[in-house]
């Protein structure tokens, strides 16, 4: 094997596996190092196999419906360890394929935890690799917070390995995995106890999703305690977990306790300060636009950079990287503007752009908002009646769309496609300009009044 290199990717996940195979695909010759499974979070322990376990909990929501359709289907056995080991499988599939891409585009691949010597060296396994271009993509991993009992608790990764359903679940934290991990677990049939420290949900999205996600979660039966956090935790003799919160009013017994309360950028174990790269208090590196650390020749992408960890957004930014060192594209790079995004709650919710507060705070009383909510005519034969809600946000004379946020059946499927016209700047005009789909709950975007 070679030890130098035109490119050197460290991270094998969303960002590092794409930007490799493009800069291979332009001619480069490129080093991947990656220390645990192709794929990186996506495939193994996030978008991926959550999505399996999102589509077993749709398939319930449908379940409780079919009767209203005329199917007599109840009672109905879920097994969880039967979609544990073909959600395995799926994904070890996933594992081989992304090795074959690799060495498909010519990309030198080696297992191993690699490290900085110096601004133009990494050592991985005891042997040294050189390149004038050093790009990291090493991603994060689960916060587990200094408590007493902390670690008899679990993180995302750890739910991906639970055998079997656990039959009483306490959850912490309440961003996008602490909702969506609740709400499967919810409808897989496990009693569920969120733990907030502060008194809402999903806090940085529009006031409009994030109440009537709570709304939904407490009407199918999830608990949310708010204002608590966890003061210690024991096991009792008969397994199950005694959980003390730091008012001492509440004292909860669980089979299965789960954190969810932010990631950690893998910078730690990467000598940084051998090749010079300043990172930020929280461990991210921080990128001008370009993705340039403050170093020149290397770069950093996808969640260690903390901008919009989402796994299209660490491919595209590796790609444009790619495009830029080895296609002589000098102006590539992403764009981090209206950035669509999708959280499998049930229901799912979906959005791009400013919230409502964020742009009133920007543009004032030149903010005009759309919106509505009504129950989709899916729910007209069920005693179910939930509610979908979306909100438009538009700005100035000409009524630009500058926000959008949904939250009910079918709207993550509903998204990419607007996100696509205001993307491209469109206008509410330009909304009621399209002729409605019928009957469809996406109509209501383009008829709002
Ligand atoms: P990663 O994919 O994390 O890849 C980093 C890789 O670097 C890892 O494979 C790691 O083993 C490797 N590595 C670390 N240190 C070293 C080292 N020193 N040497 C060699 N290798 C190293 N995003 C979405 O868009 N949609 C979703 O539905 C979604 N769901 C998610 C669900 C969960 C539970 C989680 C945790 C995340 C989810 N995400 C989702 C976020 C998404 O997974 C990340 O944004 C994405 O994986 C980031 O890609 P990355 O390349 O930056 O890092
Ligand atoms: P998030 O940043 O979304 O949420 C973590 C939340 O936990 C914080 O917002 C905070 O909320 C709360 N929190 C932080 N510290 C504590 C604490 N000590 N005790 C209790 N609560 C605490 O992180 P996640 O780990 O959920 O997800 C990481 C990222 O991965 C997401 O931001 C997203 O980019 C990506 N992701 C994307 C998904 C998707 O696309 N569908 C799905 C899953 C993850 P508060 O301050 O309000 O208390």
């Amino acid at each position: 094997m070679n030890s130098d290199y035109d490119y050197i990717v460290i991270g094998g996940g969303s960002g590092g596996g794409a930007t490799a195979r493009r800069a291979a695909e332009y001619g480069a010759r490129v080093l991947l190092v990656e220390s645990s499974r192709l794929g990186g979070t996506c495939v193994n322990v996030g978008c991926v196999p959550k999505k399996i376990m999102w589509n077993a909990s749709d398939i319930q929501h449908s379940l409780k419906q079919a009767k209203g359709y005329g199917f007599d289907v109840a009672p109905w056995q879920f097994n969880w360890s039967n979609l544990k080991q073909s959600r395995d499988a799926y994904v070890k599939n996933l594992n081989e394929l992304y090795g074959r891409l690799l060495t498909s585009s010519v990309v030198d691949v080696i297992n191993g935890f690699a490290s900085f010597v110096d601004d133009k060296t990494i050592a991985v396994n005891g042997a040294e690799y050189r390149s004038e271009h050093i790009v990291i993509s090493t991603g994060g991993y689960p916060v587990i917070p200094d408590i007493t009992g902390a670690d008899l608790g679990i993180s995302s990764d750890g739910f991906f390995e639970l055998e079997e359903r656990p039959e009483r679940v306490a959850i912490v934290g309440s961003g996008y995995i602490a909702v969506e991990v609740a709400c499967m677990f919810n409808a897989l049939g496990s009693e569920v106890t969120m733990l907030l420290r502060k008194h809402q949900l999903l806090r940085t999205f529009d006031e409009s999703v994030r109440e009537a996600l709570m709304e939904h979660m407490l009407e199918s039966g999830i608990n949310i305690i708010p204002n608590t956090q966890i003061s210690s935790t024991r096991k009792r003799a008969d397994g199950s977990l005694e959980i003390q919160c730091s008012n001492h009013e509440n004292i909860l017994h669980v089979d299965s306790l789960l954190w969810a309360i932010g990631r950690k950028a893998a910078t730690d174990k990467l000598n940084l300060k051998a090749a010079g790269i300043e990172v930020n208090a929280d461990g991210t590196i921080p990128t001008d636009a370009f993705q340039n650390s403050n170093k020149p020749g290397i770069y950093a992408i996808g969640d260690i950079t903390g901008r919009a960890q989402l796994t299209p957004v660490a491919v595209a930014a590796g790609r444009k990287l790619a495009a830029r060192l080895f296609n002589r594209e000098p102006e590539s790079r992403q764009d981090y503007e209206n950035i669509p995004t999708v959280v499998f709650s049930h229901p799912p919710i979906a959005t791009i752009g400013k919230t409502e507060d964020e742009a009133r705070a920007l543009h004032g009383d030149a903010v005009k908002v759309y919106q509505t909510r009504f129950t989709p005519m899916y729910y007209a034969l069920s005693d179910e009646k939930s509610k979908t809600t979306m909100k438009l946000i538009c700005v100035g004379p000409e009524e630009k769309v500058i926000g959008l946020h949904m939250i009910g059946l079918g709207v993550d499927e509903m998204l990419q496609g607007f996100a696509v016209a205001i993307k491209m700047g469109a206008s509410k005009q330009d909304f009621d300009r399209a002729v409605a789909i019928h009957p469809t709950s996406s109509e209501e975007l383009v008829t709002l009044r």
